[in-house]
C-alpha cells in the first residue's frame, strides 16, 4: 500500500517544544511515568490545584508517543462498557454517576481548550452507530433499551430508523442507527503538545527519551539515572506489561488507522457527512470514523494480531491485512469514496484489561498511582481519570472519588501461551462472527456462544 506510514494528525500545524534527557538525580513532590494523555492531563490538573508542587513527567519517547499522538479523535462520552454492564457490577447510581460525570467531560475538554488557547480543531458533532445489517439493528435497540432502563435520557442516545440516519450521514446500507450528542472529534496530536506547552509554561518538567525501569516506592529508576519522588503515578497504557507493578494487568492490542486524501466536493456531498458525527457499526469487530476538518476520512479498526508474550514493537503499527480490511470498510460504508487515494496509514497499541474495566488508584502507603486500561476509549476517559487521581492524591473527597474505577483491581490475564491463543481467538471470532451474519442473516450460535465465555 502506498502510503505514508505516520499518523495524518503529524501533517498540521504543530507547535512542538523541545524537552530535553532526565539528569541522574533528581527529586520532586510527583513524577509522571508516561506523556501521553493520562500523564500531561495528570500534570495539568495537579499545577492547576498546587502550582507550588514539583511535577516531573518522564517520557521514554516523545509527548504523545503512544495512543494519545495517534489515535482515532473521538473525545466520547462512553467507557468500553456500557451503563448496563456497569450497573449488573456496580449498582445502576454508580454506573449512572459515571456515565454523567464522563458525558461533563466533553464540556470540560472544552473549556480547557479554550482558556488555554489550544487549537485541535474540536468540533463537537456527536455520533452515529449504524446497523450495518438486521442483526445488527436487534442487537442495537435492545442495546439502547438497556440503556435507557439503566437512567441514560432520551436527549443521551436516541434511535433513528433508516430513513433518518442520512440526516447525519448517507452510509450505504443501514437498517437504523444509534445517534447520540456525547462525541466530539479532534486532532489528538495537536491536544497533547498543546497541553505540554501549557505545563512548559507552568514550569512542570518535562523529560523526553528517558525510559523508566522500574517504580519503586518511591524511587522512579530510568534510562539515565533516578528519580526520588513523594508520589509516582504511572500513566503508560499500552505500554505497562514491561513495568513490574503492571506485568499481565493488560495486554497491548493493536488499533489501526488509514486516512484518505481530502474527498473532492462531488464525494463529500454524495457522503453527506453534515455534522461530521463520528461513525461506527454495531458489529463485532470494532470499526470508527470520523471526517476531519480537511474533509479527509480517519478511519480505524482492531483486528491485527495480538503478539506473544504482550509484545510492543514498532514494525506492529503496520499489518498489510488489516489496513487492506480497513481500506475496504471504507468503500463497502461509503462507495463514493471506495477511488479516493489512501495517503496515510499508522497505528498502535491500546490497553485491554482482563475485565475490560479501567482502573484508577492510589497506593499511598508505596507513594504509588496508576490510571488506564481504557480499552478503545481513552481520549476523554483520561481526562476524567485524571482529574479523579487529583482529588484522591490531594485527599478531597469529590464525586470522582466515588466513581466504581476507583481502586478497581482486573483480574490477571492468563500466562502464555493462553493468553496468546485466548486474545487470538477473540479477535479471529469476532470477524468470522461478522462474516457469517453479514451472508447468512443469523446468528452463529456456537461461536458467539465460545465468543461470550473467552470475554
Ligand atoms: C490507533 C488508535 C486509535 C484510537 N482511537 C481512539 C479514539 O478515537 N477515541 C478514544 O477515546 N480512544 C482511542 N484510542 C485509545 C486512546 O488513544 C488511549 O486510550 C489514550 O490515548 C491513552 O492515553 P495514555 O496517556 O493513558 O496512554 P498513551 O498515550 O499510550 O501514553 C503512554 C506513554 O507512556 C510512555 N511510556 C510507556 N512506557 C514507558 C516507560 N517505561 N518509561 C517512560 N515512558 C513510557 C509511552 O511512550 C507513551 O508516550 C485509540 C488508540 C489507538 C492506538
Amino acid at each position: 500500500m502506498d502510503a505514508l506510514t505516520y499518523p495524518v494528525w503529524h501533517d498540521s500545524a504543530i507547535q512542538q517544544t523541545a524537552f530535553g534527557t532526565a539528569p541522574a538525580h533528581a527529586e520532586v513532590d510527583v513524577a509522571i511515568v508516561g506523556a501521553g494523555l493520562s500523564g500531561l492531563w495528570t500534570a495539568y490538573y495537579l499545577s492547576s490545584a498546587e502550582p507550588s508542587l514539583r511535577i516531573a513527567i518522564l517520557e521514554a519517547r516523545h509527548v504523545g508517543f503512544g495512543a494519545s499522538g495517534r489515535n482515532g479523535g473521538w473525545c466520547s462520552g462512553y467507557f468500553p462498557l456500557t451503563v448496563s454492564e456497569l450497573a449488573s457490577v456496580y449498582g445502576r447510581d454508580a454506573a449512572l454517576l459515571a456515565y454523567q460525570e464522563s458525558f461533563a467531560t466533553l464540556p470540560e475538554v472544552e473549556q480547557v481548550l479554550r482558556r488555554e488557547g489550544i487549537e485541535c480543531g474540536w468540533h463537537q458533532g456527536g455520533t452515529v452507530q449504524s446497523a450495518s445489517t438486521a442483526l445488527q439493528a436487534e442487537r442495537l435497540q435492545s442495546l439502547l433499551k438497556q440503556q435507557h432502563a439503566n437512567g441514560l435520557g432520551a436527549g443521551d442516545a436516541e434511535w433513528l430508523p433508516s430513513s433518518r440516519v442520512s440526516e447525519h450521514i448517507s452510509v450505504a446500507e443501514t437498517h437504523g442507527a444509534i445517534y447520540s450528542r456525547h462525541c466530539a472529534t479532534l486532532n489528538p496530536f495537536q491536544l497533547v503538545n498543546g497541553l505540554a506547552r501549557v505545563l512548559d509554561q507552568r514550569g512542570v518538567t518535562i523529560w523526553q527519551n528517558t525510559a523508566v525501569q522500574a517504580i519503586d516506592n518511591g524511587v522512579v529508576t530510568h534510562s539515565h539515572g533516578r528519580v526520588v519522588a513523594k508520589q509516582v503515578v504511572q500513566a503508560t497504557e499500552g505500554y505497562s506489561h514491561s513495568i513490574a507493578q503492571t506485568k499481565r494487568r493488560i495486554v497491548p492490542l493493536y488499533s489501526l488507522m488509514v486516512a484518505t486524501e481530502p474527498l473532492n466536493q462531488a464525494t463529500l456531498q454524495a457522503i453527506g457527512w453534515h455534522n461530521r458525527a463520528t461513525f461506527n457499526d454495531g458489529g463485532q469487530m470494532v470499526i470508527y470514523a470520523q471526517l476531519t476538518p480537511d474533509g479527509r476520512i480517519a478511519f480505524g479498526g482492531r483486528g491485527a494480531p495480538y503478539h506473544f508474550a504482550s509484545r510492543v514493537r514498532e514494525r506492529f503499527d503496520l499489518d498489510d491485512q488489516t489496513h487492506r480490511r480497513i481500506v475496504s470498510a471504507i468503500a463497502q460504508h461509503f462507495p463514493a469514496a471506495a477511488q479516493a487515494r489512501i495517503t496515510h496509514r499508522w497505528g498502535g497499541p491500546l490497553a485491554v484489561p482482563r475485565d475490560w474495566t479501567p482502573t484508577v488508584m492510589l497506593d499511598r502507603a508505596q507513594k504509588y498511582a496508576r490510571l488506564g486500561g481504557y480499552v478503545g476509549d481513552g481520549v476523554a476517559a483520561t481526562n476524567l481519570f485524571s482529574r479523579a487521581l487529583v482529588d484522591l492524591i490531594l485527599e478531597r473527597d469529590t464525586s470522582l472519588t466515588h466513581l466504581p474505577f476507583v481502586n478497581h483491581r482486573s483480574p490477571r490475564w492468563e500466562l502464555e501461551p493462553l493468553r496468546f491463543l485466548g486474545v487470538n481467538s477473540l479477535i479471529a471470532l469476532s470477524e468470522s462472527i461478522d462474516n457469517y451474519e453479514t451472508s447468512h442473516h443469523k446468528v452463529p450460535k456456537l461461536r458467539t456462544k465460545i465468543f461470550e465465555a473467552l470475554l
